[in-house]
């Protein structure tokens, strides 16, 4: 995998396309190796080139993060291999909707898998080798669903405020070590998890908005920046919503 130098090593997980890889290719920018992660490792290659051309630093792990064994085995690797684990944020996500009273079991439990229990697993492998650094800067990528809710969306909704609680528990665990947790909830971000949305949906949620328009993968990835820099040493625990106003939560 090569030296890494004095770059901070940063996991991001959803790493092949929207946020995940605005994330991504932010922390490249702001001088991170990036650890690039999700199931298929082609678009991971292509855009490991993309960072490398910029002159930047980037690794690939394809792996389902919802295998909690084959994921928490890849990061043991990360560690082992780059040495550190600085950063580590948990952005990989999907949406299974539907009413609750006709979700399936199998729906349920997919969800809170990939998007709540997937992020425990990630912070238990990586916290050691971040308090072994003495320092660790963890995001969890929650949404404004998890925040007030949303009809059609509760296992979406309840792993995302999973996830807010997760966040908290370790920000009070792991704050001694210098290490902090925090979630960014996005709101209405232009990425392929919303664009089949009817455009009545899309144009009654930018009413709904103080900044009328949707989001951007690059609004989440500017909040991603400065939590995880070495600036925001102080903040940890919290709850921000990158959602243009919607919530003001
Ligand atoms: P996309 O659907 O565009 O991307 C999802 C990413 O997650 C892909 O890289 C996908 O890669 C990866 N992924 C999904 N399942 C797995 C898995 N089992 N193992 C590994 N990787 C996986 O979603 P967005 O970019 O829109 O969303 C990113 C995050 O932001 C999610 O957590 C989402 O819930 C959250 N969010 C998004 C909002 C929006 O409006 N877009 C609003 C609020 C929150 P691959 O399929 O290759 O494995």
């Amino acid at each position: 995998m090569g030296t890494v130098g004095d770059k901070r090593i940063a996991i991001v997980t959803g790493a092949s396309r929207g946020i995940g890889k605005a994330i991504a290719q932010r922390l490249a920018r702001d001088g991170r190796h990036v650890v690039l992660v999700s199931r298929s490792a082609a678009p991971l290659n292509d855009l490991k080139s993309a960072i490398e051309s910029a002159g930047g630093a980037a690794s690939v792990r394809a792996v389902d993060v919802g295998d909690g064994k084959a994921f928490a085995a890849a990061i043991d690797s990360i560690a082992d291999e780059l040495g550190r684990i600085d950063i580590l944020v948990n952005n990989a996500g999907i949406t299974k909707d539907g009413l609750a009273l006709r979700m399936s079991d199998e729906d349920w439990d997919e969800v809170i898998r990939t998007n709540l229990t997937s992020a425990f697993v990630a912070i238990r492998a990586a916290a050691r080798p971040m308090m072994r650094g003495k320092f660790g800067r963890i995001v969890n990528v929650g949404s404004t669903s998890g925040v007030v809710g949303n009809a059609g969306q509760a296992n979406y909704a309840a792993a995302k405020a999973g996830l807010m609680g997760l966040t908290k528990s370790i920000a009070r665990e792991l704050g001694g070590k210098n290490i902090t947790c925090n979630l960014i909830a996005p709101g209405f971000i232009q990425t392929d998890m919303t664009e089949n949305l009817p455009q009545e949906v899309k144009d009654h949620v930018t009413q709904l908005m103080a900044i009328k328009r949707l989001g951007v993968a690059d609004d989440i990835a500017a909040a991603v920046s400065y939590v995880t820099s070495d600036d925001a040493g102080f903040l940890t625990g919290q709850t921000i919503c990158v959602d243009g106003g919607m919530t003001m939560c």
